[in-house]
């Protein structure tokens, strides 16, 4: 390794349990001495003394070892932040709210959240004039260089996770590594940049940002006892659920258990399982508590997955991979690996973009199993075979060399720099950037795609925090006189699902919600349950989300999505304007964003997606499933066992070159 490197072992204790396995009773610590026995605290100064002598430095410890929540409590508590801020970055809004309300805690003196601590994600902003150590999404940070592009209310950025590689971090490397230079060059306030990880390939990112130091903190693990199934599992789910239940009946009590599943509805459907089966008379065991951690929830519903459960019982995690690297939960002894992971993923062959469930890497199987080794001994079962492993991919593809690049290259536009040319630490493929300038001249975002320059409509679309297709449509609205329609939809399509399904009152749920329903699709559909929403009085909203199966946070949070657009456009001098109940004016609207995402069904009765001719079907969930209307307009792909559309518009076929000719002289669409 070409990479200096410095070695700071940490061997602190841990929580109360010894390492032979045997429970001590766990002594309550007050947050501060919870603070303390954290085996960064040992090697505060050292770490210390190494931020202040190096502008920027790699920083390696294993998960849960409190690099995030202490590291900026440090810096700020050595000042070394002066008249600046700590920016802390996140791949995951969830995470950027959990670990803010925390720190916030630990830090106490009767501040809230918001204070000296703060977090901003999209749609949310909980900072002051006081925050000083700020946690927020990559995302967020990367809106933050649009307008400001040497970053100058920080002093300190930390860009952590960053061996997730999400998209935003990717980008983000190379902003402010130009934002350093830059501002080192002028002369004025230095910038200096943390790069953190639970696991990383440090040579590489050492390279990328000039050769800087890079520190390892070594804290004490815990063997993990391994087991890899016999046969592959065909159905992981119901492996996951016989599996928990066979460590259930044996292990004592308060030996918790982690399940990794990939989304929301695996992991509710797993958690209802697993509730049904335990009050079984026949299962053995003590008594359970059941949580689940997945992005699309409430975060107070997030928050109390850290709560220890009572002596005697046993608490089950049921997570996406958020609980990988992101946050830690403490307790944990088994943990229970799917081998899967869910991924968005733009194929430039086929033009989709698709969110895929897929295996993960041989990298994220290692962190998975880590999580049970972190007080005492663990046991990981891995529900795939040992070659099924070894043929895993060492480590996952970056986010930049996968995803549909339209929205970060509009980004680096607003930036004054070309995609082709940008300093990446892993150059995406031609093609992808290929196909984002392309969609780009389609939305109008920019004159043409050699010389890419910003349209007036590219320049107002980097106004919005959406896909450059969901600020066209709400562009575009005012030609259709839908600005009101058209929110809503953009706020339900970029808010969390509202809709409650819960497995055992599916059908009730479908039934009461029938009056929505709309023929013209999803859409509509969200649509009128909105309308119907806002004209419930304010002291009855609970009781009608309760007899709707509505989620009442999530219905609030699109309503605050869509007041904060309503802003936005605003401020581009878009005037208010409704369709009514012409719901013709608000299809078009969204064909005019979403051109590219237009299927036809065929002869055969198939769909096929018209811009590449890939074979799709509906998704059970759409309101269209069964109906096969000739045309639709869809949102959202999920691959499965086949290609899935979710969130769908019935469209015309004379529409379509009326409200993007340019892209349909080119397409050949069947007459009925
Ligand atoms: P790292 O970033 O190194 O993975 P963190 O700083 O996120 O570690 O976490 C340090 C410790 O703080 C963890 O061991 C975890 O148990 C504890 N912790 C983090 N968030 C919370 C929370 N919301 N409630 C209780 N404990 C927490
Ligand atoms: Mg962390």
């Amino acid at each position: 390794s070409s990479t200096v490197t410095t070695v700071l072992h940490m061997n602190g204790s841990s929580n109360g349990t010894k390492a032979n396995g045997i429970k001590t009773t766990k002594p309550k610590l007050s947050i501060q001495d919870q603070r303390r026995s954290l085996p960064i605290f040992a090697n505060r100064n050292k770490l210390l003394g190494l931020i202040k002598s190096h502008e920027t430095l790699i920083i390696v410890g294993e998960t849960g070892c409190g690099k995030t929540t202490q590291i900026p409590q440090y810096i700020h508590s050595a000042r070394l932040e002066e008249s600046g801020c700590i920016g802390i970055t996140q791949p995951r809004r969830v995470a950027a709210i959990s670990i803010a309300k925390r720190v916030a805690q630990e830090h106490g003196g009767g501040m809230d959240v918001g204070d000296l601590v703060g977090y901003t994600v999209r749609f949310e902003d909980v900072t002051s004039k006081k925050t000083k150590i700020k946690y927020l999404t990559d995302g967020m940070l990367l809106r933050e260089a649009m307008f400001d592009k040497l970053l100058m209310n920080y002093t300190v950025i930390i860009l952590d996770e960053a061996h997730e590689r999400t998209i935003h971090t990717d980008v983000l490397f190379g902003v402010v590594k130009n934002a350093q230079k830059k501002r080192k060059e002028r002369n004025i306030a230095p910038l200096k940049i943390l790069i953190m990880s639970a696991t990383m390939d440090v040579d590489h990112f050492s390279s990328y940002f000039n050769n800087c130091r890079a520190v390892y903190l070594e804290g004490r693990t815990y063997p993990v006892n391994m087991y890899y199934t016999i046969k592959p599992h065909d159905d992981y789910q119901t492996a996951c659920v016989s599996t928990f239940f066979k460590i259930h009946r044996e292990a004592p009590p308060n030996y918790d258990v982690l399940i990794f599943l990939t989304g929301q509805e695996e992991i509710e459907a797993v958690a209802h399982q697993i509730r049904i089966l335990s009050k079984d008379p026949e299962v053995e065991g003590p008594p359970l508590k059941i949580f689940t951690l997945f992005g699309a929830q409430p975060s107070t519903m997030q928050l109390s997955v850290f709560q220890p459960v009572p002596e005697g019982h046993r608490k089950v995690v049921i997570s996406t991979n958020i609980a990988e690297t992101s946050v830690t939960i403490s307790g944990i002894r088994y943990i229970i690996d799917s081998g899967m992971v869910k991924v968005r993923s733009f194929h430039p062959a086929t033009g989709l973009e698709m969110l895929k469930i897929q295996r993960i890497s041989q990298e994220q199987a290692w962190q998975r199993t880590g999580r049970a080794g972190r007080d005492s001994e663990g046991c990981c079962y891995r529900l795939y075979t040992r070659s099924q492993f070894e043929l895993m991919s060492k480590s996952s593809t970056p986010e930049i060399q996968r995803a549909n690049l339209n929205s970060v290259v509009l980004q680096l536009l607003a930036l004054g720099i070309q995609a082709q040319y940008f300093d990446f630490m892993s150059k995406p493929p031609p093609d992808a950037v290929a196909a984002a300038l392309e969609q780009l001249k389609l939305l109008g975002a920019i004159e043409d795609t050699e010389n890419s320059k910003l349209t007036e409509i590219g320049r107002k679309m980097t106004k919005f925090p959406l896909d450059p297709r969901f600020s066209k449509i709400l562009l575009t609205a005012q030609q259709y006189g839908c600005l009101e329609e058209a929110l809503i939809v953009v706020a339900f399509l970029s808010g969390e699902s509202v809709l409650l399904n819960p497995s055992s009152r599916k059908e009730q749920a479908q039934i009461v919600r029938q009056k929505f329903c709309s023929g013209y699709g999803d859409h509509v559909t969200l649509l009128n349950i909105y309308r119907e929403f806002s004209n419930v009085g304010q002291s009855n909203k609970r009781a009608w989300c309760h007899e709707h199966f509505i989620n009442m946070r999530n219905i609030l949070n699109v309503r605050e999505i869509r007041s904060q657009l309503e802003e936005i456009c605003k401020s581009c001098d878009i005037p208010s304007s409704s369709c009514g109940s012409q719901m013709d004016l608000l299809r078009k609207c969204l064909i005019s964003g979403l051109f590219m995402n237009v299927a036809e069904l065929n002869r055969d009765r198939q769909y096929v997606a018209l811009h590449k001719r890939q074979a799709v079907c509906i998704h059970p969930s759409s309101v269209l499933h069964g109906q096969q209307p000739h045309l639709v307009l869809f949102t959202e792909v999920v691959q499965t066992s086949k290609c899935y559309l979710r969130n769908l518009s019935t469209v015309e076929a004379e529409w379509l070159l009326e409200v993007a000719p340019d892209y349909f002289k080119h397409v050949n669409i069947r007459t009925k």
